[in-house]
């Protein structure tokens, strides 16, 4: 290879390297510079000593240090007993190496703990946990979720364990670690928790504990409380594998996963809160635990967790239109905010708004658009007259029921309302006038 093409093929290489640290080159690369850190050059022991962890050290940085090499760009050259950066990469190595410590990024590990069906509230000897040491004594990882461990959890740390026969290599310090679990009732595993801020112990911290095996408990684990949290809800694993066939958690107790899953699952398990009307305080912390995982703030409008209620609400309620008819005259009676169908909360709004979405058949009430859903049911949306910001009302003399275009254009259009009562508005939307129904019958 002529110089030109090597420069070259480091110049590709380098972008990739900092895009996936877990990989051996990566963190090869990585510890050097976080040795290097202003200085022109570093011993070749200190580079061993950093990367004593990575067992094929030698064969990588002979490649990475060579011309020619299959797998590896050159990027570094060896003195004697001192390593410096080649040179023609070197401004650009250290460039690309900024940017990836402003990116700041923190590699996933989703980590398989033997499930605990009392929710984790308590010690759990599991005879049917895959785990063979939770079969004789509570598996350690039964306390990964009580957060004030007593002589273990400070105010700002708690501590935890996964079973695994070796510590990951490439998890960086500071990085996110999801806790799968196999529910042995329902056979189906199942995401249960986060660790943020997390670190791996090298060396297990023990402490007396009676009940566990010779009454003492090993915690390999320390995260940052305020961000590691019991997922209220557990979510379904199956929705996070790459293929069927692949297992979400490899054999050894954990994978590798990209930051991206972790604020996929996130979001799921704050849609599920959500949903479940409560937990407001978990809803909460989940949101930090977000913005910490992806560095920016969530916007919450992506959830559309109304939109969703009222499409569950239409699925559930009567369709039967003299009961709604009867039910939205005598919304004014009932005060309450939320109502409970099937064991869970929904918001009254919400029920209001699906029951008039059936009252007026899912039609846009301007071009009379119904968009069928390719898995059941029509699409529609509830636009309201006055504003909801300016304390416009669920209720139906303020409501349309309109297709997307007619809602935003109503929403974004010029609008003049000429006449407005419970049973009609007329108004004029871009220069058309237009008089509407809003009496329930
Ligand atoms: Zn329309």
């Amino acid at each position: 290879m002529i110089e030109k093409d090597i420069i070259e093929k480091a110049k590709r290489k380098i972008p990739k390297w900092f895009n996936s640290p877990n990989q051996i080159g990566s963190q090869i690369v990585i510890n050097y510079m976080e040795l290097l850190n202003g200085k022109s050059s570093i011993s070749l022991s200190d580079l061993e000593n950093k990367c004593k962890n990575i067992e094929t050290f030698n064969t990588n940085f002979t490649q990475l240090s060579g011309k020619g090499q299959k797998n590896h760009a050159k990027i570094f050259v060896r003195n004697g007993s001192i390593v410096t950066l080649w040179e023609p990469i070197a401004n650009f190595l250290k460039s690309e190496y900024e940017k990836y410590k402003s990116t700041n990024f923190k590699p996933v590990i989703i980590a398989n703990i033997s499930y605990n069906p009392t929710g984790w509230r308590s010690l759990y000897l599991n005879p049917k946990a895959s785990h063979s040491y939770a079969t004789e004594f509570p598996g350690h990882e039964s306390l990964n979720f009580n957060f004030d461990k007593k002589g273990v959890d400070t105010s700002n740390e708690v501590y935890g364990f996964v079973q695994w026969t070796a510590d990951p290599k490439f998890f960086n310090k500071g990085g996110t670690i999801i806790f799968y679990s196999r529910n042995t009732d329902t056979r189906k595993g199942q995401i249960v928790g986060i660790y943020c801020n997390t670190e791996i112990l090298n060396h297990h911290k023990y402490i007396d504990w009676k009940g566990f095996e010779n009454n003492e408990i090993g915690f390999n684990l320390k995260a940052q409380k305020d961000l590691s949290m019991l997922f209220p809800i557990p979510l379904d694993a199956n929705n996070y594998k790459e293929s069927k066939k692949k297992r979400l958690v490899g054999q050894i107790g954990y994978s590798y996963y990209r930051n991206e899953i972790a604020e996929v699952i996130i979001k799921d398990q704050l849609y599920e809160l959500s949903k479940s009307g409560v937990q407001k305080n978990e809803f909460d912390k989940l949101k930090n635990i977000f913005s910490f995982i992806s560095g920016k703030s969530l916007d919450e409008n992506i959830f559309d967790y109304d939109l969703k209620q009222q499409d569950e609400l239409v699925e559930l309620l009567s369709s039967d239109k003299s009961q709604i008819i009867t039910d939205l005259k005598n919304l004014d009676k009932d005060e309450t905010e939320t109502v409970t169908i099937n064991q869970k909360v929904y918001k009254r709004d919400n029920k209001t708004l699906a029951q008039i979405k059936i009252l007026r058949d899912f039609e846009c009430q301007i071009c009379s658009k119904k968009i069928k859903k390719e898995k059941g049911g029509f699409y529609i949306e509830a636009a309201h007259i006055k504003p909801k910001n300016k304390k416009g009302k669920e209720t139906p003399d303020n409501i349309l029921i309109l297709c997307p275009n007619h809602h935003k254009e109503f929403d974004y259009g010029s609008r003049t309302i000429i006449n407005h009562t419970k049973d009609f508005i007329e108004f004029i939307m871009n220069g058309v006038l237009y008089k509407l129904n809003l009496r329930i019958e």
